[in-house]
């Protein structure tokens, strides 16, 4: 196995890399990426404005009941009252409209703010639906100028992949499968050996067996600290 078929391959891979990076830095790549993140936000708003309008009709029903039940009780009394009383059941009568009579104001109270939170909410809800419409429409706009640079770039990627399958079949199968793996998350994989002790890509001490290692005429070992593997030219 020659490294230097191995460094041909990298250095492929790596016009393939660095196509895809412009692909994901792109323009329309941020904005299409911005404008989905801003619909999907809009959206969750919207569903959370629809939990809190629920809320709110839930309020205004139990109120509702509210309502009934001291209206009935005022009837109650009024009934009683129409009877013969002595004063102390009158006074009693009176201070339970009076009572009632408080938990009605409050009553009203409480429908009156509840309304005005369902226009407040109805008028956000409306400027919300407004905002998450227009993201959308730029999501796909953006989204479109995306795809369309996308495939003004896939000859070149398609002529890349190609010219990576068959450099493969020249290869070493385990040593392609340890490069792919670590190409996911570190780049370039094959790194150079700086003497007398330095990985070429973190920049980290390699332990001396190591070293060893690469000056027995095994061209390749694997960096300790980083997990790319280093070759040595000499
Ligand atoms: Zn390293």
């Amino acid at each position: 196995m020659s490294v230097e078929k191995m460094l041909k391959y990298q250095e492929v891979d790596m016009r393939y890399i660095k196509l895809e990076n412009e692909v994901k830095n792109s323009e329309p790549a941020k904005k299409k990426n911005m404008y989905r993140a801003a619909t999907q936000k809009s959206f969750d708003t919207l569903t959370s404005m629809d939990d809190a309008t629920k809320n709110n009709m839930d309020t205004v029903v139990k109120n509702k009941s509210k309502l009934e039940q001291l209206d009935k009780q005022i009837d109650e009394i009024a009934t009683e009252i129409a009877e013969e009383n002595d004063d102390k059941q009158l006074e009693y009568y009176s201070k339970q409209l009076e009572k009632l009579s408080q938990s009605l104001d409050d009553m009203e109270k409480e429908t009156a703010r509840g309304n005005k939170d369902m226009s407040d909410a109805k008028f956000k809800y409306g400027k919300e639906w407004e905002q998450a419409k227009k993201s959308n429409a730029y999501y796909i706009k953006y989204n479109e100028e995306y795809n369309n640079f996308v495939k003004d770039r896939a000859g070149e990627a398609n002529a890349i992949r190609k010219q990576l399958v068959a450099m493969e079949a020249e290869l070493d199968r385990e040593l392609l499968d340890r490069y792919k793996k670590i190409r996911a998350s570190k780049r370039p994989v094959f790194v150079p050996f700086h003497k007398p002790n330095i990985c070429g890509g973190c920049g980290m001490e390699v332990a001396q067996d190591v070293i060893n290692k690469l000056g027995e005429g095994r061209k390749i070992q694997e960096c300790p600290n980083c997990g790319r593997i280093i070759y040595n030219k000499d």
